[in-house]
C-alpha cells in the first residue's frame, strides 16, 4: 500500500519524533490554532475518498514556518452514529502517526503536527496524499465507516470562524455524562490506544472520570466497545467496589495488572496521591503537588510561563508521561475538574492551590463557591512565597491544616523558634508519597519559606550512588 503514497506508512512509525532541527513545517501546536473533528452524516452526503483542501498546500508552505491546521472528516454508514463520532476522531492521532515523517500529537483543538525536512525531500508535498492514506486506513481498520470524506483547512480566518462552532460541539459530547456516576454503572471502558507512546498506560474512563486526553467519556467508551469489540477500547467490568472515596474496584485492578504487563496492579480512580490512575502523555492537564505548602495545582498545555514551582507544563509533562504511576504528578481531562468526584480522596476542590486564570475561569461554574476565592492564578501569586501569602490571606482550607500540622509538631518537640510559624512542609509526604519516588522536578522547585525554609525529604531504603567525590580546600580557612 506504501507505494501509492510518497511516504511509508506502518504503525512502526508510531512513537516517531521529529525534533526541532528536523522539522521542515510545525502544523497547529500552542503557538497557532487548530483542530480535528469527525461527524457521522449520510450516505447519499458523501462522496467516499473526497478530499478538499482550503489555503495553501505543503508545497506552497516556507520551510521552518508554523501554520494553523485542522482536519474535519464525514463518515457514514449502516452503523455509523453521533456516538461514534469522539472516538473515530482519535484514532485520526492513531493513523496519522503511522506515516514516516508526519507526527500528530494531542487531540481536538490541542492538535499539534510535524512534517520532516526528509519527508517533504521524499516527495511529501501535498495535503492529499496524507488525507488518502489516513482515510484508508479509517476504512481498513473501522469497517462500519463505508464512506468517508476529509476536509483539511490551512486558512487562518476559515479556522477562526469555524472554531466556536467546533468547541460547542465538543462542550455537548462532555456534557453528556453529567447526571451519570460511577455507581449508577456496572461497566466502565478501558483504552489503550496510546500504549505506542507509553507501553504501560491503560486509561480507565468511568461516568465520573473522562478520559486524561479529554477526548473520550464513558459513552464514547461504550459505543466503541460495542462497535469494535477487539479494538482499544474495551468494556471492564469493575467488579467489587474496595474503596468508594478513592475509587478502586476490583475489576479495573485486574484490567491494570493484565494490561500494564505487571507494572501495578492496583488504580485509585479519584486518588492524587495513592495508586494515581496513570498518565501516558496526551493529558489536557497536569497536576502537580507542592510539598512546600501541602496543596495541589494544575497546569494545562495553554499556559507557557512557570508556575510557582518554577516548572512549566512542558517540565512537568515530561515528568508526568510514560503511562507509568507518578505520586505526586497526575495528568488529567479538563472535564475531570468537573466530575463530583475530583480527587475526592485528597479533599476535592479544598486541596487545590492554584491554576491558570483561564483554566479557573473554564471550570468556574464547577468550583464550589466557598473555595472559588481561595484558589489562586498568575493574577495573584507566580512564585511560593506569594503563593503562600495569597491561601493565608484568603485563609483557605489548608492554612487551618498547616496551623494543626504546627501545633502538633510544638506539641511534639517542645518549645520551638518564637513567634513565626516555620515551613509549612509536611513532615512526612502524604499517604502514598516516598520520598524516593518524587521526580526531579520537585528538587528543584523547593523555594524557601518561612526562616529555616526548604523542604525536609525523607529518603526510605534508598540507595544513593556518588559516581565521584572532590576534596577542596576552603579557601575561607587559614
Ligand atoms: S489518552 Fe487514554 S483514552 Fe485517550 S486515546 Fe490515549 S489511552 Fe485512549
Amino acid at each position: 500500500m506504501a507505494d501509492e503514497f510518497p511516504f511509508e506508512l506502518s504503525p512502526m512509525f508510531e512513537g516517531e519524533r521529529i525534533r526541532k532541527d528536523s522539522v521542515y513545517i510545525e502544523l497547529a501546536g500552542p503557538k497557532s490554532k487548530g483542530f480535528e473533528l469527525v461527524r457521522a452524516a449520510e450516505m447519499d452526503e458523501i462522496e467516499d475518498g473526497g478530499f478538499t483542501l482550503i489555503g495553501p498546500d505543503i508545497s506552497e508552505m516556507a520551510e521552518g514556518d508554523r501554520y494553523p491546521f485542522a482536519m474535519i472528516y464525514r463518515i457514514a454508514g449502516s452503523a455509523v452514529e453521533p456516538d461514534l463520532e469522539a472516538i473515530v476522531e482519535r484514532r485520526n492521532h492513531d493513523f496519522q502517526n503511522y506515516v514516516c515523517g508526519l507526527m500528530h500529537l494531542n487531540q481536538r483543538y490541542d492538535i499539534w503536527l510535524r512534517i520532516s525536512k526528509d519527508a517533504v525531500a521524499k516527495g511529501l508535498d501535498s495535503f492529499e496524499s496524507i488525507a488518502k492514506a489516513t482515510t484508508m486506513l479509517f476504512k481498513n481498520e473501522l469497517p462500519f465507516i463505508e464512506k468517508m470524506d476529509a476536509l483539511y483547512i490551512t486558512d487562518a480566518e476559515e479556522i477562526e470562524k469555524r472554531l466556536p462552532d467546533v468547541k460547542a460541539i465538543y462542550e455537548t459530547r462532555d456534557a453528556r455524562t453529567r447526571d451519570l456516576h460511577d455507581e449508577d454503572v456496572d461497566t466502565f471502558y478501558g483504552c489503550t490506544l496510546c500504549q505506542s507512546f507509553a507501553p504501560t498506560n491503560v486509561c480507565v474512563v468511568t461516568p465520573d472520570r473522562v478520559s486524561l486526553c479529554g477526548a473520550i467519556n464513558w459513552f464514547d467508551g461504550r459505543a466503541a466497545a460495542k462497535v469494535d469489540p477487539e479494538g482499544p477500547q474495551f468494556a471492564i467490568e469493575k467488579g467489587e467496589c474496595l474503596d468508594e472515596m478513592g475509587g478502586e474496584y476490583a475489576g479495573v485492578n485486574e484490567s491494570a495488572a493484565s494490561l500494564s504487563q505487571g507494572e501495578y496492579s492496583r488504580i485509585k480512580l479519584h486518588s492524587f496521591f495513592e495508586y494515581p490512575h496513570t498518565s501516558c502523555g496526551c493529558f489536557e492537564v497536569v497536576g502537580f503537588y507542592i510539598p512546600e505548602l501541602d496543596i495541589i495545582a494544575w497546569v494545562d498545555r495553554d499556559y507557557a510561563q512557570p508556575a510557582p514551582n518554577g516548572l512549566t507544563f512542558a517540565n512537568m509533562a515530561g515528568q508526568t508521561g510514560g503511562g507509568k504511576q507518578i505520586v505526586g504528578f497526575l495528568g488529567i481531562g479538563i472535564n475531570y475538574f468537573r466530575s463530583p468526584k475530583f480527587i475526592a480522596a485528597d479533599g476535592g476542590w479544598n486541596r487545590v492551590g492554584w491554576m491558570p486564570k483561564h483554566l479557573k475561569d473554564r471550570v468556574l461554574d464547577d468550583i464550589p463557591g466557598d473555595i472559588v476565592d481561595a484558589i489562586a492564578t498568575e493574577e495573584d501569586a507566580t512564585d511560593l512565597d506569594s503563593l503562600k501569602a495569597f491561601l493565608t490571606e484568603k485563609n483557605h482550607p489548608i492554612v487551618s491544616e498547616w496551623k494543626e500540622k504546627e501545633a502538633a509538631k510544638k506539641k511534639e518537640k517542645g518549645a520551638e523558634e518564637p513567634g513565626v510559624p516555620a515551613a509549612v512542609a509536611p513532615e512526612v509526604m502524604p499517604a502514598g508519597i516516598s520520598a524516593v519516588s518524587l521526580p526531579a522536578g520537585f528538587v528543584g522547585s523547593t523555594g524557601s519559606i518561612g526562616p529555616g525554609g526548604g523542604v525536609r525529604l525523607i529518603l526510605k531504603n534508598a540507595k544513593i550512588t556518588i559516581g565521584q567525590v572532590i576534596v577542596k580546600q576552603d579557601e575561607g580557612e587559614d
